[in-house]
């Protein structure tokens, strides 16, 4: 890629809040890939590290925390003509409350995660108040109750985000090799059923970070390849999962709703204290941790086919990352230790020496078992692609410029999230950052090879129900 398109103007002003490690890594993107005033370009953020830098690329450095008290003061001051983009890659910011201010200002709007305002994860004493699923729900609610009007993209990441596009790119080629061959679905209701159709069970959102430094990680510091910070708040949040209709069981501590889209289940554990089975195509087999996340639900929730309350299909679906070796070292010391590390650090990608993180989805349950569907991009190939970042990074930071091109091509979309948006055209714009893009069929199950010699924790009878996923 030398000569990079160019995917449409930004009108008016374009405001970055966080420049952080995905903030620092989409720049490049925006500066190559749209075309706007780049003196109407500024950032936010507290941290003063990145002044200079951002000086030399003549963008104007607004040194400030926002807050529940002063988002509406900065934001609207920097969108004084209520036109333009505001990307939000910071943490600590709510989400819900800077897109409706958007929204209200005419500005287009996108993020990649639903956030809260800072202290809301270890502060919130109600373990279901701390759930993504609420925090998702209250976005939800926003659009139901302020449907249409101008776009924001809400969980515009690699996972929540692209992985959504993935599960339908997925389907698609699944339909193929099943010698079906169906037609693209055009609706939500023919997506579920498409899914449904194709006997898919459930999705793992299934990911193994081999990337690592010479270095070996030194004790007493959290090392990861992104926010250290988002790690740990995400971590410590309970375990969830979209909850699928196969579902025989129910695990330990396990927590329904009666209100909302009623996709998932939230357990009384910290998600990355808990372990599952999963595969990927490197490892193959692998444990992976259940961290909440956004798309867990909303993937779920969007593939439900029937009333919400007793759906006649809903597929399960779930996280299981495996991070890279370093950051599953400082998990165990974080947790063994029960106190958080006072150093953190992000794996440059100059530091790096090897690795690839492979992300995908792996959908299973049907009549060829189990198909990994993701990206397998190398930190290496990275070099290459694009400056200031991992492959991590990448994987990230080329989805928010998907989104944003979506955005400007469909401005009036109301809020959406990335499996309301078309993954033709997102996947169109993000593969050529994305390396290796690939299907790999498996006839691993979580029943194959089990050694523990613990039968009765298991469910011979279907090998796809949770209860064999969930390691003992
Ligand atoms: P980071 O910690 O490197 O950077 C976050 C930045 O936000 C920092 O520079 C910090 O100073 C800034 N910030 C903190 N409080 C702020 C405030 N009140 N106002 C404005 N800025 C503030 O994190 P990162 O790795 O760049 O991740 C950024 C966000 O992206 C996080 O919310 C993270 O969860 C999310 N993320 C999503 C995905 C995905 O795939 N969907 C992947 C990685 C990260």
């Amino acid at each position: 890629m030398s000569n990079y398109p160019v995917y449409g103007r930004i009108e008016g002003h374009m405001v970055m809040i966080g420049f952080g490690s995905i903030g620092k890594g989409t720049l490049p993107l925006i500066q190559r890939h749209f075309d706007y005033d780049a003196d109407k370009f500024s950032v936010i953020d507290p941290n003063p590290d990145s002044k200079e830098f951002l000086l030399e690329q003549g963008i104007t450095h607004h040194q400030v925390a926002l807050t529940p008290d002063n988002y509406r003061q900065v934001l609207g001051d920097l969108f004084p003509d209520g036109k333009g983009f505001c990307v939000n890659l910071s943490v600590d910011t709510s989400s819900l409350d800077l897109m409706k201010f958007c929204r209200e200002i005419g500005v287009l709007y996108i993020d990649t995660v639903v956030e809260p305002w800072a202290g809301f994860y270890f502060d919130t004493t109600d373990n279901a108040d701390r759930t993504n699923y609420a925090l998702r729900q209250a976005v939800r609610d926003e659009k139901t109750n302020n449907p249409n009007g101008v776009t924001a993209v809400s969980c515009c990441g690699a996972n929540p985000g692209m992985v959504s596009w993935f599960v339908k790119e997925g389907l698609m080629i699944l339909s193929r090799d099943l010698g079906r061959n169906d037609p693209v679905p055009t609706t939500r209701e023919g997506w579920g059923k498409l899914m449904q159709n194709l006997g898919v069970k459930g999705v793992h959102i299934a990911e193994r970070d081999t990337q690592a430094r010479e270095l070996p990680r030194p004790r007493d510091v959290f090392v990861n390849t992104w926010s250290v910070e988002g790690f740990i708040a995400e971590g410590f949040q309970p375990a969830e999962l979209g909850w699928g209709t196969h579902e025989t069981w129910m695990p330990e501590g396990a927590n329904t709703y009666d209100k909302g889209c009623q996709a998932a289940i939230w357990l009384d554990r910290p998600g990355a204290a808990t372990r599952v089975h999963t595969w990927c195509p490197t490892p193959g087999p692998q444990f992976g941790f259940l961290v909440t996340h956004n798309e867990a639900i909303s993937i779920a929730d969007y593939f439900t086919v029937g009333d919400p309350a007793a759906p006649d299909f809903r597929p399960t679906c779930h996280y299981a990352y495996h991070p890279c070796d370093d950051a599953v070292l400082s998990l165990h010391e974080m947790f063994g230790s029960g106190e958080q590390q006072k150093t953190h650090e992000i794996l440059d990608v100059d530091e790096i020496v090897e690795g690839v993180d492979e992300l995908g989805v792996l959908l299973y349950g049907h009549d060829k078992n189990a198909m990994w569907y993701g990206s397998r991009l190398s930190n290496e190939e990275t070099k290459a692609l694009a400056p200031y970042q991992n492959a991590t990074g990448l994987q990230v930071t080329s989805a928010v410029l998907a989104g944003m091109v979506w955005a400007l091509e469909n401005p009036e979309a109301g809020i959406v999230e990335t499996d309301e948006m078309d993954h033709a055209r997102c996947l169109e714009v993000q593969k050529p950052y994305l390396g290796p893009v690939e299907a790999h069929y498996t006839d691993w199950t979580p029943l194959q090879d089990r050694w523990e010699h613990f039968p009765e924790n298991l469910d011979e009878s279907d090998p796809w129900q949770f209860r064999n996923v969930l390691a003992t």
